[in-house]
Order: C-alpha cells, then structure tokens, then sequence
C-alpha cells in the first residue's frame, strides 16, 4: 500500500485544494521601515544579465537585489539576540517545512482598531470552538491586512506616533512562546510583531520571545481567508542562505475540500 498515492490522486482531484500564501516579489514590494538610526534593508530589484541579446543571444536571466525579510517571509531564530544561539535559516529542519496550520481570524477586530493586539484570552476563546493550537505547528493571524499589501503607505500605515497595523501582545507572545508548542506564528503584516511594538515589554516581544524559544516567524502571508480554522497543511520554501537570519519563502497551503 502507498501512502503517497491518495495524496497525489486528491491532488489531482481538486479533493485537496493548493493555496498559494505568498505576495509576489517585486521591486513595490513593501520593506519594513526602521527610523534613524537604524539601518534598512534595500527593496527587492532585479537587475538583467541579459536578454537575448549580445549579453546573452539565448538566454535571459537576472541577478535579484533583496533582504533576507523581504516580502512573504520566514523568520529563523537566530535573528533575533535572544536566539543568537538558535537556528539559522539553513538549519530549519525539512520535516518542519511541512506543518499543520490553524488560522485566528480577527479581520473584524482589525478593521476597527488597526493596533488590535492578540490577547491570551482571544486564542483561549479560539480554543473552545476550535480544540488546542497544533502541536508543532503554525498559528496563522488573520487580520485582512493582506489587502493594503500593494500600497506600502497604506500597508505601514505609518503616522507621527509610528506604524498601526495589528499583531500579538507581549503577554500573549510570552505565553505562545512558554506554553505552547507551536512551531511559529504566521501573519499578514511586514513584521510578526506589531506596528506599534517598539515600546512594548519587551520591545517587539514576538521577534523577541518567540524567536529566542526556538520558534519560527511567517509575514506578509495573502488568502488567509481562504484557508479553514483547522485541518490546513503549510508548506513553506525558504531558501537555504548558509548562517542566514531568514528568507523570502514560497508558503503554500494544503486544504482538504472533502472535509
Ligand atoms: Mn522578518
């Protein structure tokens, strides 16, 4: 008996639907703005090799221009300090690009308040209709912020007092980093943590507590609203950059239609 060939057949028949998670790179692509004095990193550019030309007569390629965390991403622990003695990029463990996902939808909550935070309380909710986070993988947060992701002044929403877009609060990181066993955090915003998490306790508390636990971070995700509470199955694709701190992934989602 094959394990694998009901999967390949539902496939192939549309029982198992493949959602693509990721934005699209391009040089619009938005980049998470730091203020002075804090270095940046460059927009996603491409610049040609050749182009069936006298460079190249049949061929066309580009060498790319990106950050590690630019556009949908994954974040290794070792970009943050507090996990400075985790894993890089390229030590994530295959098995653990394949992991079930769960999606947290406040798109609701978001749209009113664009600094909602993700309490203990809004997953322990969650929890009661849904049953317990998985095991080994992936809270995904569904905020609808996908949807100002082509427009990076809209997407940072960025005033005088800082950036508003939605995320975690600093207890619920602490507790989805202490009590948990997740495997990460997925989120539809430039960074994992929220806009406004500068001056939170710690400072970007989901970089800081879920990244120096072991865990992972997943951004600027698309089509979350396509995927179910529970029963998904996330494939994400980062490259393997040899002491890298993370990379742009391709993250696709495996949703049973029979279910
Ligand atoms: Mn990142």
């Amino acid at each position: 008996m094959s394990a694998l060939a009901p999967f390949v057949r539902a496939l192939a028949s549309g029982d198992i639907d493949v959602i693509d998670l990721t934005a699209p790179l391009t040089s619009e692509t938005p980049v998470l703005q730091l203020p002075e004095p804090f270095a940046n990193t460059v927009p996603f550019t491409l610049r040609e090799v050749s182009r069936y030309d006298d460079r190249g007569p049949a061929w066309y390629w580009n060498d790319i221009h990106t950050g590690e965390h630019t556009g949908t991403h994954f974040d290794a622990p070792v970009h943050w300090v507090t996990g400075a003695e985790g894993r890089d990029i390229a030590q994530v463990p295959a098995t653990e690009l394949l992991a079930p996902g769960v999606v947290l939808d406040f798109s609701a909550q978001s749209a009113a308040d664009p600094d909602f935070l993700l309490s203990v309380d809004d997953v322990r909710g969650w929890e009661a209709t849904h049953g317990p986070l998985p095991s080994g993988g992936w809270l995904l947060l569904r905020t609808g912020w996908d949807a100002y992701a082509h427009d990076a002044e809209r997407y940072l929403n960025t005033d005088e007092t800082g950036s508003h877009t939605p995320g975690i609060s600093g207890d619920c990181a602490r507790w989805l980093a202490e009590e948990t066993d997740i495997l990460g955090i997925g989120v539809e915003t430039v960074g994992t943590d929220a806009g406004m998490a500068a001056g939170f306790t710690p400072p970007f508390p989901c970089h800081a507590l879920l990244l120096g636990a072991g865990k992972y971070g997943l951004t600027q995700l698309q089509r979350l609203e396509r995927l179910p509470a529970t029963g998904t199955l996330i494939i994400t694709a980062p490259l393997p950059i040899v002491g890298g701190s993370g990379s742009p992934a391709r993250v696709l989602a495996l949703v049973d239609r029979t279910a």
